[in-house]
C-alpha cells in the first residue's frame, strides 16, 4: 500500500510501498478514505513529542471503511461499514486510571500516528473498541481530534457563563459552535492584529473578539487556550472571575513564564486536557449533529501530506487539512 511514512523528525515525510497491515486479535483493517491533519501531526513530526514510533505512518483523525475484521472482535462493525479513527488507540483495561474511567490517562495507553502507525496510508488496523460508528459524512474526519479533545477542554469549564478561547484554530472553530449552541457567551482571542479572524468569530456568535494582549470588556468564567503558547496561561488568568478556570488544551506548550500568586489566588485554577475517554466521543457525537457543527476543510492527495503540514506550520490554511486517500 502507499503511505507517507516519517522515518525521524524534523524530516519531510517520504512516500513510500509498504506491506499491508493484517489485522490482530481485535483489530479491524481499514480501507482509509480521508485522514484530517492536527495539530499534533506537526508536533511529531517537528520533534516536539518525545519518542514516536520509527518509523512511523502519522494521522489520528481517520475515516475508513471495514476491509477486514480480526479474531475476538465482538462488536457492531461489519465489513463494509464506515468507520472514525481516533487518538486514543489502545488501553490497558487494568490501571488505577483505566479502572476509575479516566482511560485518557492510562498508564499504558498506545496513541494513534504516534506510538501506532495512523491513516496517512491507504490501509491501518486499529483496535475495534476505540473506532466511532456516530457519524455519516467524510466531511466528520476534523472533528475525531480537534472535535473530540475540544469537546473534553469544553466540558472542564463546567457551566461557565462567559467562556474565553485563545487561539482560534481548528477545535476552537468546533467548539466555539457548540459553546454558542448551549447558550455561553464568547469571548476570543487571537493573535494580535488578526482582525480577519476575529471577524470570523464576530460572525459566529462572539460576543467580543481581541488580540491575546488584549483584556476582555469583562471577567470570564473560564478560559481555553488552544494555542501552544504559555505565556498565554497568566494571561489568561488575569482574565478571570474569581474561581474562574484556565484550561489548556494542546498537548504541546512552550513554557509558562512565572506569574504573582495574586493571579491564582481567589481560588482560580489550571489545568490541562489529555486525550480523550470514549465516552467523550459518545457524548461528543450525539450534541455535533443537533448543533449542527459545521467543518471547514481543504483537501489534499495522500501524496501531498508534507505541502499540507508546511501550509498548517505557516498558517495558511483555510480550514482544516484533510488528505483524501480512497473512494
Ligand atoms: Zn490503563
Ligand atoms: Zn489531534
Amino acid at each position: 500500500m502507499r503511505a507517507m511514512v516519517l522515518d525521524s523528525p524534523r524530516q519531510p515525510l517520504q512516500l513510500r510501498d509498504v506491506p499491508k497491515p493484517k489485522p490482530g486479535r481485535g483489530q479491524l483493517l481499514v480501507r482509509v478514505s480521508a485522514c484530517a491533519v492536527c495539530r499534533t501531526d506537526l508536533h511529531v513530526v517537528d520533534g516536539e513529542l518525545p519518542n514516536p514510533k520509527l518509523p512511523l505512518i502519522p494521522g489520528h483523525q481517520i475515516v475508513g471503511y471495514v476491509e477486514e475484521i480480526g479474531s475476538g472482535v465482538n462488536s457492531k462493525f461489519e465489513v463494509g461499514d464506515r468507520v472514525g479513527i481516533p487518538w486514543l488507540g489502545w488501553t490497558d483495561g487494568e490501571c488505577a486510571f483505566c479502572r476509575s474511567n479516566r482511560e485518557n490517562l492510562c498508564d499504558n495507553a498506545r496513541f494513534t500516528g504516534y506510538t501506532i502507525d495512523g491513516g496517512y496510508a491507504e490501509f491501518t488496523v486499529a483496535d475495534a473498541r476505540f473506532c466511532f460508528d456516530r457519524y455519516n459524512d467524510v466531511e466528520v474526519a476534523p472533528l475525531l481530534c480537534a472535535g473530540l479533545i475540544g469537546y473534553r477542554s469544553y466540558r472542564k469549564t463546567g457551566d461557565a457563563r462567559r467562556l474565553g478561547i485563545y487561539g482560534f484554530g481548528n477545535a476552537a472553530h468546533l467548539i466555539a459552535q457548540i459553546a454558542l449552541y448551549e447558550e455561553r457567551q464568547l469571548f476570543v482571542f487571537t493573535r494580535p492584529g488578526d482582525t480577519k479572524t476575529q471577524q470570523g468569530a464576530k460572525s459566529l456568535g462572539a460576543k467580543w473578539a481581541g488580540g491575546s494582549d488584549e483584556m476582555p470588556p469583562e471577567k470570564l468564567d473560564a478560559a481555553i487556550i488552544f494555542a501552544s503558547v504559555g505565556p498565554l496561561v497568566p494571561a489568561a488568568l488575569r482574565a478571570l472571575a474569581k474561581g474562574g478556570i484556565v484550561v489548556c488544551g494542546g498537548i504541546h506548550m512552550s513554557d509558562i513564564p512565572s506569574f504573582p500568586y495574586a493571579d491564582l489566588w481567589e481560588e482560580r485554577v489550571i489545568t490541562s486536557v489529555a486525550n480523550l475517554t470514549r465516552h467523550d466521543g459518545d457524548e461528543f457525537f450525539d450534541i455535533a449533529p443537533r448543533v449542527p457543527v459545521q467543518t471547514k476543510t481543504e483537501t489534499f492527495p495522500l501524496e501531498q501530506a508534507n505541502t499540507a503540514l508546511d501550509r498548517f506550520r505557516a498558517g495558511e490554511l483555510s480550514g482544516t487539512a484533510v488528505l483524501t486517500i480512497g473512494r
